[in-house]
């Protein structure tokens, strides 16, 4: 296999009920793009017969797929880390399995990659989720405005474009927890933003829950930026400054009137808001003291069982390739 120009990445996840009509509409438009490309698929631990079709697809189309086959699942982002480390070609795309991302529209990145820019974001025109996920979107998109540098319109729409030096730098990081389209976006030198179709998923659910969804936002927020923390010593300067007055008033009072012992569930009240803020604090504290913990035990990311693909001319020796392909994988 030449090198591709075009490498396209796909986590894959318990997707056997649609896989078969994402092969029969990824192919057709990565064909008429008229490019050399490839396809790295990533089997991230599915429990159904996802690996089964993925190297049976590996079988019809040997020349252009790819399919790196995880030994658990690490998640949709550790997944793409993974696919970004076999990808070979001048520009990658990721991409939903689920065809919420419309193949077709990948024709429209590869124009704006071919213009020269580094990173092609994208905008979900229509976007086909449940209100909740919308909004939540929303709420969150407004969030990273505020705290961080990154200027992105939609940032959970994963049909994206990103130019090999960008892929390389990522390849560079050792992050655990991380959000693959911001943590590129820092590394772009020349970003621009275009609208896509987004359809409904084919076929079975979001494997998304709720939790994991809390978790990636964590990811996005302690990844990206400390103002949490800042606004938390904000609070505590302020929250200081309240009660050292009332304790000034008290004084006064006490005093000037005697003791006083009403409004009892006022200080009830007072102390239960407090409470909450401190755990609240503590709990971010924690969220961000975990990932440290993760990151600084430097275990493997992710453990790469198999890599289906062809040989490169001449072929290399057969273990040392899968050997080497390992420990890409394994750290
Ligand atoms: N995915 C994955 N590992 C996971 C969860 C999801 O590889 O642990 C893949 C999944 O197969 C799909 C993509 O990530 O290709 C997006 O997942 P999904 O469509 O469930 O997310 P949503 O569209 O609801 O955000
Ligand atoms: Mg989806």
């Amino acid at each position: 296999m030449n090198r591709p120009q075009l490498s396209v990445v796909i986590p894959v996840y318990n997707e056997e009920a649609g896989l078969a009509a994402l092969f029969a509409r990824l192919y057709p438009a990565l064909d008429q793009l008229g490019l050399p490309y490839e396809i790295v698929f990533v089997n991230d631990g599915s429990r159904d017969r996802s690996a089964a079709m993925l190297a049976e697809q590996f079988r019809v189309r040997p020349d252009v797929t790819r399919v790196v086959l995880f030994n658990g699942n690490y998640g949709q982002h550790m997944a793409i880390l993974a696919g970004f480390e076999h990808t070979r070609g001048e520009w990658v795309i990721t991409l939903d399995a689920d065809l919420q991302n419309p193949p077709e529209e990948i024709g429209k990145l590869v124009e704006k990659l071919a213009a020269g820019h580094d990173y092609v974001g994208t905008i979900r025109m229509n976007r086909q989720d449940t209100w909740f996920r919308r909004n939540a979107s929303r709420v969150m998109n407004r969030l990273r405005e505020r705290i961080t540098r990154i200027r992105m319109t939609d940032q959970g729409c994963m049909l994206r474009g990103y130019s090999r030096h960008i892929v390389d730098t990522v390849n560079q990081c050792r992050e655990i927890n991380t959000f693959i389209p911001a943590l590129a976006y820092t590394f772009a030198q020349n970003p621009v933003e275009v609208d896509v179709a987004h359809e409904e998923r084919f076929a079975g659910e979001s494997k998304y829950s709720l939790y994991s969804l809390i978790r990636l936002n964590f990811d996005l927020v302690t990844g990206f930026s400390v103002v949490p923390l800042q606004w938390l010593s904000g609070i505590g300067i302020s929250l200081s400054i309240g009660s050292g007055l009332l304790f000034i008033v008290l004084i006064a009072r006490r005093f000037l009137f005697g003791s006083e012992v009403q409004g009892v569930f006022t200080l009830f009240a007072v102390t239960f808001c407090l409470l909450g803020v401190i755990l609240f604090g503590m709990g971010l504290l924690g969220e961000y003291i975990g990932r440290i913990y993760q990151q600084v035990r430097q275990r493997p990311r992710y453990l790469v069982q198999a890599v289906l693909e062809e040989r490169d001319a001449p072929a290399a020796p057969a273990t040392a390739q899968a050997a080497e392909s390992d420990t890409a994988g394994a750290r």
